[in-house]
C-alpha cells in the first residue's frame, strides 16, 4: 500500500481493516455476465444494517444462482494497486481541498445525509423519556432512541455512528448540536488529517531506481505444503531426543 495511505488511514481509523470493497466485487459479478436480479441481491445485500436480512439476500442469491452465491463467498481481495493509486492521489487532492474549505464541523457529505434527513425528522413525534432517550414514533412503529449510547432500535445511528432520522427528531427536540453526535470520523478535523499527505506517482517501472540489495533478493512464494509424515517425523524425532537427554 502507498506510504501516505498507510499513514493517513493508520493515524485517523486505527482501529480500521481491510475489507473487500463493494465496488469491485460488484465489477467482477458483472464481468462473470451474472444476471441483473442477482445483481440487485447482491447490492441490496451489501448495504442492509442486520445481519438477518444479509442471510435472506444471500439465501435469495443462492436460489437463483447457486454458481455466484459460491463465488461471493469464496472471493479474495483482488490485487487493484495501480487502480487505487491513480483514484486515491485524484480523491487526495479534491478532498483535501474540499476540506480545507469547509466551515461546518463536520464533512460536506455528512452535512449533506443530515440535511436529506432533517424534513422526515421534522414529520416525527418525539416524546422524551428523560434526558437522553426518547420516544420516536415513525407512522405505526416506535423507535427508542437512546443519544447518551448513540443508539436506535432501527441499527442505522449505532452502525453508521451518524444520527438517523429518529436521533435527529430527537436531537432537534432538545436543540442540541447534531454534529455532537457524529463519530469523530465525520468531523472536519478527521477529515482534514486524513488527506494532509499527498499521493505522488510511483512513475513507470523503467524510471524507478531499485536499490541492489533488493534486486538481488530472490522472493518466492511460501510453501504451504507439509510433508505427509511431517508429524511422525516429529514424534521420532522428539523421542529421539528424549533418549539422548
Ligand atoms: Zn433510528
Amino acid at each position: 500500500m502507498h506510504q501516505s495511505i498507510a499513514h493517513g488511514i493508520a493515524k485517523v481509523y486505527p482501529e480500521s481493516h481491510h475489507g473487500i470493497c463493494i465496488y469491485h466485487l460488484e465489477q467482477n459479478l458483472k464481468r462473470r455476465k451474472v444476471k441483473s436480479e442477482v445483481i440487485k441481491l447482491f447490492q441490496s445485500a451489501a448495504r442492509v444494517y442486520m445481519r438477518k436480512e444479509f442471510d435472506l439476500y444471500m439465501s435469495d442469491i443462492a436460489k437463483v444462482d447457486k454458481k455466484t452465491f459460491d463465488f461471493l463467498m469464496e472471493e479474495p481481495p483482488e490485487r487493484m494497486m495501480d487502480f487505487i493509486q491513480v483514484k486515491l492521489q485524484r480523491w487526495f487532492y479534491e478532498r483535501r481541498n474540499e476540506a480545507e474549505g469547509t466551515f461546518s464541523d463536520v464533512s460536506c457529505w455528512v452535512e449533506e445525509e443530515l440535511k436529506k434527513k432533517i424534513d422526515l425528522a421534522f414529520t416525527l413525534n418525539v416524546f422524551p423519556v428523560n434526558s437522553w432517550r426518547s420516544r420516536v414514533e415513525e407512522e405505526v412503529i416506535t423507535f427508542l432512541v437512546d443519544l447518551n449510547k448513540r443508539t436506535c432500535d432501527c441499527f442505522q445511528f449505532q452502525f453508521d455512528e451518524l444520527p438517523c432520522i429518529h436521533a435527529i427528531a430527537a436531537i432537534e427536540k432538545r436543540n442540541i448540536k447534531k454534529s455532537n453526535f457524529c463519530s469523530d470520523w465525520y468531523l472536519k478535523e478527521s477529515w482534514l488529517k486524513t488527506y494532509e499527505r499527498q499521493i505522488h506517482p510511483v512513475g513507470h517501472t523503467d524510471s524507478w531506481i531499485v536499490p541492489e540489495s533488493v534486486k538481488s533478493q530472490i522472493i518466492k512464494p511460501p510453501d504451504f505444503k507439509v510433508p505427509p509424515d511431517y508429524y511422525l517425523d516429529f514424534q521420532k524425532f522428539r523421542t529421539f531426543q528424549k533418549n539422548m537427554s
